[in-house]
């Protein structure tokens, strides 16, 4: 439809230089098959560092086995917190009665990707890349169970309708991909939860 075309390697990988000089962040849809897409983005407008932001419990976003660690020798700069694309770092006092006006950074890990993009631009050198203390949880279960608990629950629509995860597309999917992924009693039951034709006309094509 004229919104995409073709690129070469090297034109790919000049692609990918640009995006890693303006810090943005390269991630993938959180799926283990079928990656509809791989993206560099920025957090002021892209909807699935939004929707990693708001529904951080869905795990739209692949995140990596990485957590930045901040160093006792932090200044507060400040360019951690500006760089986060998911507002996973904020200052905080440093509780240092000598100094009570210093501030350090606090990394809210929960929302965290692991991107790295805070550890190359930290001018000071204050921070590091560690392995999360476990392994991330397959992130497709993780949705998977959400769904899969709100629908036993009879809560579907809650779900989507109360979280609003109808505002983020890409948040959508994810969930909708789990119901396509169930045994066919249980998307029947989805999508009489939902009350919504367009589920029931994609479920009778998908053959159940
Ligand atoms: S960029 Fe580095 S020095 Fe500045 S607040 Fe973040 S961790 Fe601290
Ligand atoms: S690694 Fe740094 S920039 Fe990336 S999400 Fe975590 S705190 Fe934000």
């Amino acid at each position: 439809h004229g919104h995409a075309r073709e690129v070469d390697k090297t034109e790919c990988l000049d692609l990918l230089a640009q995006a890693y000089e303006h810090n943005l962040v390269q991630f993938g849809e959180n799926v283990r098959e079928g990656v509809n897409f791989i993206c560099n983005c920025c957090g002021c407008c892209c909807e699935a560092m939004l929707a990693a932001q708001r529904f951080a419990f869905l795990e739209p976003v692949h995140t990596t086995n990485y957590l930045p660690q901040i160093s006792e020798s932090c200044t507060g700069c400040g360019t951690c917190v500006n760089l986060c694309p998911v507002q996973a770092m904020s200052l905080v006092s440093a509780n240092n009665p000598k100094k009570p006006k210093r501030r350090i950074a606090k990394l809210d890990a929960k929302l965290c990707l692991g991107c790295g993009v805070c550890v190359r631009g930290c001018p000071d050198a204050q921070l590091t890349l560690i392995q999360r203390p476990q392994r991330v949880i397959t992130p497709r279960d993780s949705t998977h169970r959400t769904v899969i608990m709100a629908i036993e629950r009879g809560k579907l629509q809650h779900l989507l309708f109360d979280n609003q995860v109808l505002f983020s597309h890409r948040a959508l999917a994810a969930v909708f991909g789990v119901i396509f992924a169930l045994p066919p009693a249980k998307q029947i039951l989805a999508s009489r939860q939902l009350k919504s034709h367009y589920l029931e006309k994609i479920i009778d094509r998908v053959g159940v």
